[in-house]
């Protein structure tokens, strides 16, 4: 039994529906629905196109690629994204470039549009993977709850009571139970899992929203000059316009509607906040910042449907990713938080691990999931680290961008290592094994955290084992062509 039909529930039931397991899909809501979460980088590409080969879901595939995707589902919403954009804002100052693009960092991720990443409009998507699962033969049961679950240890069974639309009772037996519910903790009652949160570096809040008529940012700036492939149009990225203690993402869909979400330290607001405090903290925020309150001066609100979306704190974690007869997908176990768009990617890689483990050797499944239970738990903290690592660094902005480049080491490394062969990851996911990668960026917080000061010429040092890509690179004008592995190769 799967709890929570979100992307990765339906696509794990899908799977192993689809190759001789029985699943039962439990969702207390009902598609389509609102969801947060929609930039997708190239890891998750690559992930999305290993999972569709390895497990056979040839419908799947076409989601790799902006090209496929547009050309085979055309009513199934995304958003072209050709790479990230950082653009620094100074409060009460229109924002402004120098001929040396002090003020923003373009890196492309794909060559062309055909081969670029995507926004998944989640409500479609969620809705497209349940469909999917339900096709396969898994039994969908939308606005259905809990409402109690025991395990019998003793032929490792699990007795879980659900009540269904209209408080219609349902029983459901089943070997497993797979909490996929994300940051609803939904199966918290009845694993007795608990709260682990306290050692989180990330601490900070959202408030987002998705909005129509959103203008373009006109950031179309010309890029590395003898580099015509890095040639991007800024909107079609995941943009992050920078501010001096948290920043602001704005994902446009191909519907004409964009996701607009404010990232600020956890503490700048109250966490209870009435609608009317959030409409008017929204407002002041914006307003400081005039390039940017330009770009959403027209827009409407058109989701989620009760309001602007809040968060207090967005880092959370469990004290455990599994237990006897339990496993949690990577964001029911834990978060961190939007910065560098990994939530999707990690959620995808929790997919492949429980898919191999539940439809591989039987005898082995157990120990297949300790093992990935402690694999997400030591992801976790090596993400913690290096997002952590660029809140550290504002309100410096070349610092921030210097900092980011622990993400995208890590990040290119793992492409590369998936592309080579996506059923071995040697140094683990986002290299977050590679023991001499994680000593680095923990020497550098605890610089930073101990008030040292730290020189972008460092941070280059510090990386350059793993940087081939020209990343900080002396007069490269924050400018990259193409940093991850090629797509087209696979
Ligand atoms: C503010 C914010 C911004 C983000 N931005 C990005 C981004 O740009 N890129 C990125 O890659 N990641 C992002 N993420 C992370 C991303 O949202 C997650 O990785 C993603 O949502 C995980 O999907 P999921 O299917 O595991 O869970 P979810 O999408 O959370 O789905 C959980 C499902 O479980 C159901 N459910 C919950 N509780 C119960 C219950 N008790 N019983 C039954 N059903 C239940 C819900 O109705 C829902 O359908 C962001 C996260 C946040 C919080």
């Amino acid at each position: 039994m799967i709890v929570g039909s979100g992307f990765s529930g339906s696509l794990l039931a899908w799977i192993l529906q689809k190759n001789g397991l029985n699943c039962v899909l439990v969702d207390q809501a009902k598609h389509p629905r609102f969801a947060i979460g929609e930039s997708s980088t190239p890891t998750a590409d690559f992930l999305v196109r290993h999972l569709a080969d390895r497990w056979g879901l040839r419908e799947l595939e076409p989601l790799a690629k902006y090209g496929t995707w547009r050309q085979t589902y055309p009513s199934l919403v995304c958003g072209k994204k050709r790479g990230f954009t950082y653009y620094h804002h100074r409060q009460g100052h229109p924002f402004q470039d120098d001929a040396l693009h002090s003020n923003s960092m373009m890196v492309a991720a794909s060559r062309d549009d055909f081969q670029s990443d995507t926004h998944w409009l989640r409500s479609d998507v969620d809705q497209w993977l349940f469909q999917q699962a339900v096709k396969a033969g898994t039994v969908g049961l939308e606005q259905t709850k809990i409402r109690s679950s025991y395990f019998e240890s003793v032929g490792h069974r699990w007795q879980t009571d659900l009540v269904g639309p209209d408080n219609q009772p349902l029983e459901v037996r089943s070997q497993w139970l797979i909490d996929a519910t994300g940051g609803s903790q939904g199966i918290r009652p009845w694993t007795g899992v608990q709260p682990d949160s306290d050692w989180m570096r990330t601490r900070t809040s959202a408030l987002f929203g998705h909005f129509r008529d959103v203008a373009p940012f006109g950031c179309t700036t010309p890029s590395h000059q003898t580099d015509l492939q890095t040639l991007f149009d800024g909107d079609d990225s995941a943009q992050h316009h920078v501010v001096q203690d948290g920043w602001l993402w704005a994902l446009r869909f191909g519907n004409g509607v964009t996701s607009l979400g404010i990232v600020q330290p956890e503490g700048v607001c109250q966490h209870e906040l009435s609608q009317v405090d959030l409409e008017r903290t929204w407002h002041e925020w914006l307003e400081r910042y005039p390039s940017v309150h330009q770009m959403i001066a027209k827009s409407t609100r058109v989701g989620p449907e009760s309001g602007l979306g809040w968060m207090a704190r967005l880092s959370r974690c469990n004290d455990r990713a599994s237990g006897p007869g339990w496993v949690s997908l990577p964001t029911a176990y834990g978060f961190v938080d939007p910065l560098h768009s990994s939530g999707i990617a990690h959620a995808l890689s929790g997919v492949a691990r429980l898919s191999e483990a539940f439809l591989g050797d039987e005898g082995a499944v157990e120990q297949q999931i300790r093992k990935y239970a402690l694999e997400v738990k030591n992801e976790l903290r090596w993400i913690d680290t290096f997002v952590g690592l660029c809140y550290r660094a504002l309100p410096d902005f070349e610092m921030f961008l210097g900092m980011c480049a622990y993400y995208f080491v890590s990040a290119i490394g793992f492409e590369r290592d998936v592309a080579k062969d996506p059923m071995h990851w040697p140094r683990g996911y986002m290299l977050s094994d590679d023991r001499a990668l994680r000593e680095a960026g923990e020497t550098t917080w605890q610089a930073a955290s101990s008030g040292k000061t730290i020189t972008l010429d460092q941070i280059r040092r510090s990386i350059a084992p793993w940087n081939d890509v020209g990343l900080l690179s002396a007069g490269g004008g924050n400018r990259l062509a193409h940093t991850a592995a090629r797509k087209e190769l696979l």
